[in-house]
């Protein structure tokens, strides 16, 4: 039997938090952590880059660790308003998220950059965590699976291994949306996705945790977290406070 992947919780902040109260909740949801015998999971909380010193030495010692949001493909140079992934490892992370369709979106991230930021990640020695996702108009053309395999095709680097990659199925459509896809829905990607991983990776696939990210709420973590290949949430909104993230953590702690 292959050994289970350890679930991830990780929480993205996105353009939220200052220093004080970014301070005080992850404190808090440290806190509660710390309540817990055996820990089942990993947590992490990936907040806006100014904010990782802060986080860093609040979550000192603490079951918490620190990822960065994104991270630019070269080492360093002149890219004015980026960070490379080199800095958020020095700067304490352990983990960045690449290829967010608020990214792809917004900045117009290619399948191509989002491997070669993932690529970037691996050789600072971070874990990618890889997002994949397609759009309401996709789903109403029932698309979702192509369109996801196509963007694990192009955006996952030829060596990516359980270590160093981790994948978000995240529907755009279900992003702040309040929207989530059923159950048997996200049990069909994600299956789907595993068995690509699985034909391409072998067994480094079989142990690549596919997260489910879009509207994760305390409310609906017990039965999405549930789902076959659900090896975890990526929670944007949810997660900004330790009230409302510490339900969706205690799901799988
Ligand atoms: C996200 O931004 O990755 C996300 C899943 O957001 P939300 O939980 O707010 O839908």
């Amino acid at each position: 039997m292959a050994k289970q992947p350890r679930p991830l919780i990780a929480g993205n902040w996105k353009m939220n938090g200052l220093a004080r109260s970014g301070t005080r909740e992850a404190r808090a949801l440290a806190k509660r952590l710390a309540g817990v015998k055996r820990l089942g999971c990993e947590v992490l909380i990936c907040p806006p880059a100014p904010l990782l010193p802060v986080l860093r030495a609040a979550l000192k010692g603490s079951r918490i660790a620190i990822g960065g949001q994104d991270c630019h493909a070269a080492a360093t140079g002149a890219h004015t308003g980026d960070v490379s992934a080199e800095m958020l490892a020095d700067a304490g992370c352990r983990y960045v998220i690449v290829g967010h369709s608020e990214r792809r979106a917004d900045h117009g991230e290619t399948d191509r950059r989002v491997r070669a930021k993932a690529e970037a990640a691996h050789r600072a020695g971070l874990t990618a965590i890889v997002c994949v996702g397609e759009t309401a108009a996709q789903r109403r053309r029932r698309e979702t699976l192509k369109v996801v395999g196509a963007q694990l095709r192009g955006s996952l680097p030829a060596g990516a291994t359980a270590g160093n990659t981790v994948v978000a199925y995240e529907p755009v459509w279900a992003i702040g949306s309040g929207l989530t896809p059923t159950a048997g829905d996200v049990a069909e990607v994600h299956a789907s996705i595993r068995s690509r991983l699985v034909r391409r990776f072998k067994a480094e696939g079989r142990g690549m945790r596919i997260l489910y990210g879009g509207s994760v709420k305390a409310g609906n973590a017990g039965e999405l977290l549930a789902v076959a290949n659900v090896d975890g949430a990526l929670v944007g909104g949810a997660s900004l406070t330790a009230k409302d993230f510490w339900p969706i953590v205690r799901v799988r702690a």
